[in-house]
């Protein structure tokens, strides 16, 4: 069995695999440790990845990245409508009541949720870990942003199950970076009182979180987090557009910004400018034919960008500010700052982080690039049945709080009508037994409370659920309900059971006195004890099972036709490769073994299949016409390789025999 950890990147995200000698990042199909995180439509196929990178320009209409930023939002989320529109060139539409996209595929218009699209690019994940494990990818544990909400990690899961991935765990991402820190150091502390405190830092493509982590032998404790979710390198691309597209206003009398695909353009310059400034002080910017055809270029020195992109270098101390204020400890006690995520690397960033610290030294001793992917590998190891790894306890906390209300029952001595199961830093994974007096069925709403800090888009509602069959006892007025709420793993909440529980009275014996005088006495005591089970009907915002196996069915069917597309063009490639390598053998080494007939024979057969390679027909025709072409051509071509091949061996044999002798 597969031990895999994902780290999905808005950018790009990265595969990490299990082996015994310890956790590979493993590279893709083109040799990158990180595949790029687009999906894209085309009239023959979907292109995910690497592909659909390469295709972006020239399709970029149909090309869908800002994945995890979509997935479990509405349409009419301001965060997608004011923010993520920006990022983005498909079109945006409300698919069943989340946000999804219309785009060209197979030569028709066609809309896919989010979560679909999420399961598409997880898929093509899976298929790459496979191909390098040269087994079946099952077992996943994903890392997520910390501040994903229920909604969120709902979908995430439903997307990772039509693709077919078992996902153990999502796990946040600070914490996998923090496990993977805790579990590959040997000189922590020996005891949680004298735990080392370290703050992770991760400025990523699209966001910006804070984690401060105590750990001391075999355990880790976050003890408190604060994100900027809209922080991170895309925002530095972005004021750089819209410099260099103000600049060539005047410059060149073109409107960048009135053309999506001049922006998308820009954007990908600025993105390699900014990189530059990273290590030099200067950087060229070259954007050949921008729009109107305008080769458009400029430069930029390190000062002017810092100076343009200042009102974001001022965000930077704020989640510092709130992690260490969320985890109650004084800078003092920081033991250790590690800096991870692709924006880290720019010099103004640093500078802004360091000045925080005051004097303490940011270390980099984990990989920036691969911290979190190698953590939620070791998270999927620990969980997988295959490795057995060292025994390190993982305490996660809850962003949010969580509540659960129901409606007052007339008579019964419950007063409240709400109660906050899960407070904000609510351990994970987590369960709470609610007691409930009632004699009939009842309801149970859990929501976030209104002061939980959420994305302002995302319904706070997180699920229902009713209690069937509960009745007045025969003894008393109300029946007394407990309720199973857990918060799982994943950081999604459910209720898992209900029963009913009675009193009764039962006998206990016990002893009196000292020594001589000792005896044994019995007395009545009330204890409780565990009734009926309850039947619990509940709803929550994931898809119902009878959506997500039409979506899983449906990416099964879209996987095998692209299979197919690319085992077609396979063929294809074959066939043509037959035709001019056998014509260059037939005058080559194949010459003294061939019959005058015979090659005349398959210079017509090549030719006849060249010129139907290069009809109408020949061209889009389907992987059976290109395999039986080429057994055609074989049947001709293979006698004659025989002979030669038989000729080498006797030649080799004989050269070997001179030897001998
Ligand atoms: P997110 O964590 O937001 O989902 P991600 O995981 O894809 O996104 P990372 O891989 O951590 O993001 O970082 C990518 C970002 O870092 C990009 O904006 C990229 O331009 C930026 N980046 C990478 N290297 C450098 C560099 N040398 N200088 C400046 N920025 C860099
Ligand atoms: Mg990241």
């Amino acid at each position: 069995m597969a031990v895999v950890g994902i780290d999905l990147g808005n950018l790009a995200s990265k595969i990490g695999v299990a082996r015994r000698r310890g956790i590979d990042v493993i590279a893709n199909e083109v040799s990158n440790l990180a595949t790029p995180s687009l999906v894209s439509f085309t009239p023959r196929q979907r292109m995910i990845g690497e592909p659909a990178k390469t295709g972006e320009t020239s399709n970029f209409k149909n090309t869908i990245g800002s994945l995890k930023r979509l997935i479990g939002r509405t349409l009419s989320d301001p965060e997608i409508q004011e923010i993520e529109k920006k990022f983005i060139n498909a079109e945006l539409v409300d698919v069943n009541g989340t946000v999804g996209v219309r785009v060209r595929y197979l030569g028709e218009i066609s809309e896919f949720s989010a979560t679909q699209l999420v399961a598409m690019y997880l898929a093509k994940l899976r298929d790459t870990a496979a191909a390098e494990l040269k087994q079946v990818v099952s077992d996943v544990v994903i890392a997520i942003p910390g501040w994903f909400t229920d909604v969120q990690r709902r979908a995430l899961l439903d997307a990772a199950q039509i693709a077919g991935l078992n996902a153990l765990r999502l796990i946040n991402d600070h914490t996998a970076v923090a496990l993977g820190y805790g579990i590959t150091k040997s000189d922590l502390p020996e005891t949680p009182e004298t735990a080392r405190n370290v703050m992770f830092v991760d400025i990523g493509h699209s966001d910006y979180s804070v984690a401060v982590v105590a750990f001391s032998k075999g355990q880790l404790v976050t003890k408190g987090t604060a994100y900027d979710r809209h922080f991170g390198g895309r925002d530095l691309d972005y004021a750089l557009v819209q410099h260099f597209a103000s600049e060539f206003k005047t410059k060149y009398k073109i409107d960048v910004m009135s053309n999506p695909k001049a922006v998308f353009r820009l954007i990908t310059g600025c993105e390699r400018l900014k990189k530059v400034l990273s290590a030099n002080t200067e950087a060229p910017l070259n954007v050949e034919s921008i729009m109107n055809d305008v080769d458009a270029a400029s430069s930029l020195k390190r000062e002017d960008f810092e100076q343009m992109v200042s009102h974001l270098l001022d965000r930077v101390s704020a989640p510092l500010d709130a992690a260490l204020k969320d985890s109650g400890l004084t800078l003092d006690q920081i033991d250790a700052i590690e800096l991870i995520g692709g924006t880290t690397r720019v010099p103004a960033i640093k500078e802004r982080i360091q000045k925080w610290f005051g004097g303490k030294t940011l270390n980099t001793t984990l990989n920036q690039d691969e911290a979190i992917c190698r953590g939620a590998t070791f998270a999927c190891a620990t969980l997988s049945p295959v490795f057995r790894v060292r025994e390190f306890n993982v305490y996660d906390m809850t962003s949010y709080p969580v509540k659960v209300t129901w409606e007052q029952e007339a008579g019964s001595p419950d007063e409240d009508t709400q109660l906050v199961v899960f407070p904000k830093g609510n351990a994970i994974p987590s369960t709470k037994i609610l007691t409930f007096h009632r004699a009939g069925p009842f309801d149970l709403e859990a929501s976030y409370t209104e002061d939980a800090q959420i994305p302002k888009g995302i319904n706070p509602w997180i699920g229902r659920v009713s209690v069937k069959g509960v009745s007045k006892p025969d003894n008393s007025d109300f029946a007394v309900v407990k309720v199973k709420t857990r918060m799982n793993l994943h950081g999604i909440l459910n209720f898992e059971e209900a029963y009913t529980v009675e009193e009764v009275e039962e006998e206990e014996t016990y002893t009196v006195g000292e020594g001589e005088e000792k005896k044994e006495e019995t007395r009545k005591v009330k204890k409780i004890r565990r009734k009926d089970s309850l039947k619990l009907v509940s709803g929550f915002t994931g898809l119902t099972d009878e959506v997500r196996n039409q979506f899983q069915e449906s990416e099964g069917k879209m996987h095998a036709e692209d299979k197919l597309v690319m085992e077609t063009e396979d063929r294809k490639n074959a066939l043509e490769e037959y035709v001019y390598d056998m014509r260059g053998k037939l005058d080559g080494r194949y010459a003294a073994f061939v019959q005058p007939s015979e090659k005349e024979a398959l210079m017509k057969a090549t030719q006849e299949a060249e010129d139907w390679l290069y009809s109408e027909e020949g061209e889009d025709a389907n992987k059976s016409a290109y395999v039986a072409k080429l057994d055609e051509l074989k049947k001709l071509g293979d006698p004659v390789a025989f002979r030669w091949r038989e000729g080498e061996d006797r030649a080799k044999a004989a050269a070997a025999l001179r030897e001998v002798i």
